[in-house]
């Protein structure tokens, strides 16, 4: 068996963390069997405590765009970390990343560091609520912005009013101030708008979906919602924290020249340390305390060993621009090689991809929403993760789930999991 030591590591986790695991996606559920340990990781691929070497394709949920234990990267923590670990006061570093940030990102004057995603798009819409003093927001079903209460949201059975809780703990209270969309259907935003007139503080929107497999917006959908923002006094929140700093230097904003109001990062902008980040124009970002009256705050915000590993990203990012030529080329080889496998072993499925997210869906139909998301075939998935798995390649323990490419990846890596998903794809 070649992941012995994995599953007892996991039989010992379970007994002291809930379900062995510190965030529910990495226990497998989805897929059966039990999660990979990793003992180390580096460039493109993964150590595991029973000694495989895997091919990465998750790279920490999209963190690590240059590869695992990029020197750099690695260089700074350990530099500053000889320095001290926290202060709970501000350092040079703080106002370094931000105009980096500031410099590579179009449309924002001020940033807020936080602590996570999750962290990042609670208190952009916090600040979005108290701007336009409405307490009402639009999300759109399958889109993720963390775990934080107003957006564990299902759609009710009102749907067209508002959502209900998807999980116990949201209250019924929290819910009915997010309304819930369809992905790439402006006409269903629109109707939620005429429905909550003068409501609606913030529609917020992952630009390229990247949560229910990677579903890039259809031709209008976010010009679109600018325009329904700006005629209606909303803000729109561009939730980027898979996309920024991946699909371009300056996010999707810089990619296709629709601006939002605010936006949110988190993932690459830590460079693989605990990090998130929202930013906007100086007139909103002057509204949170201590300029103005809406309150956020973090004790470790700005920590030094973050700030300097995600200083590090975006300057290595920010030099090397062609890098998202290259990311977006290896995508592109990599969808090519199993478009022609899987059409070959006469497999039902469509790939989507944009940039360096890529995602292949068990349906033939064009996947562009949630309920299309759905449609693919899980029993399939699960096959093809696992046998995956036992050819050194990891992919996302779940179907709804994007792979992101790494720079750090050899186009032998490529064709070497082309071959595989071959392979495995004559067993289905
Ligand atoms: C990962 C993710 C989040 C949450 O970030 P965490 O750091 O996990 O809290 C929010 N929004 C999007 C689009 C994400 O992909």
């Amino acid at each position: 068996m070649l992941y012995k030591r994995s599953s007892q590591l996991f039989a010992e986790a379970e007994k002291v963390i809930p379900g062995g695991v510190n965030s529910p996606v990495r226990a497998f559920k989805a897929v059966g069997g039990t999660p990979i340990f990793v003992k180390s990781a580096k460039g493109a691929y993964l150590y595991d405590e029973d000694g495989n070497k895997l091919i990465d394709y998750i790279n920490s949920w999209g963190p690590m765009v240059l590869g695992h234990a990029y020197e750099p990267v690695v260089e700074a923590v350990i530099e500053r970390a000889k320095l001290g670990t926290s202060f709970g006061m501000p350092t040079e570093l703080e106002t370094q990343i931000a105009a980096l940030a500031i410099k590579m990102v179009p449309n924002i004057d001020k940033i807020r560091f936080v602590n996570s995603g999750t962290e990042a798009c609670m208190s952009a819409i916090r600040l979005a609520r108290g701007y336009t003093k409405r307490d009402k927001i639009i999300k759109f079903a399958g889109c993720y912005h963390g775990h934080s209460d107003s957006f564990l949201i299902q759609a009710g059975s009102g749907a067209i009013t508002f959502g209900s809780p998807n999980s116990p703990g949201v209250t019924a209270g929290t819910a009915k101030d997010t309304l819930l969309a369809r992905y790439n259907d402006l006409d269903n935003v629109v109707e939620l708008i005429t429905a909550n007139p003068n409501e609606i503080a913030a529609i917020i929107v992952e630009p390229v979906a990247g949560n229910m497999g990677c579903i890039p917006p259809k031709e209008g959908f976010l010009e679109g919602l600018r325009q329904l923002c700006t005629d209606n006094g909303i803000l729109l929140i561009f939730d980027e924290v898979m996309t920024g700093f991946r699909l371009a230097a300056g996010g999707v904003q810089d990619l296709v020249g629709v601006t939002s109001d605010i936006v949110c990062f988190g993932k690459v902008i830590g460079g693989g340390l605990p990090v998130g980040a929202f930013a906007a124009r100086a007139e909103i970002m002057n509204y949170l305390a201590p300029l103005g009256p809406v309150y956020q705050a973090g004790t470790l915000s700005g920590n030094p060993l973050a700030m300097a590993a995600g200083l590090a990203m975006l300057k290595a990012l920010d030099a090397d621009r062609d890098v998202f030529i290259r990311l977006k080329d290896k995508t592109a080889y990599l969808a090519a090689g199993i478009n022609k496998v899987l059409t070959n072993n006469n497999v039902s499925f469509t790939i989507n991809t944009i940039g360096s997210m890529i995602s292949v869906h068990f349906d033939e139909n064009a996947v562009v929403d949630f309920q299309t998301a759905a449609k693919g075939d899980n029993e399939t998935f699960k096959k093809f993760f696992h046998g995956l798995l036992q050819e050194g390649i990891y992919i996302a323990p779940s179907a709804y789930e994007t792979w992101f490419i790494t720079d750090a990846l050899t186009y032998e890596d490529l064709d070497f999991t082309i071959q595989a998903i071959d392979k495995v794809s004559k067993t289905f």
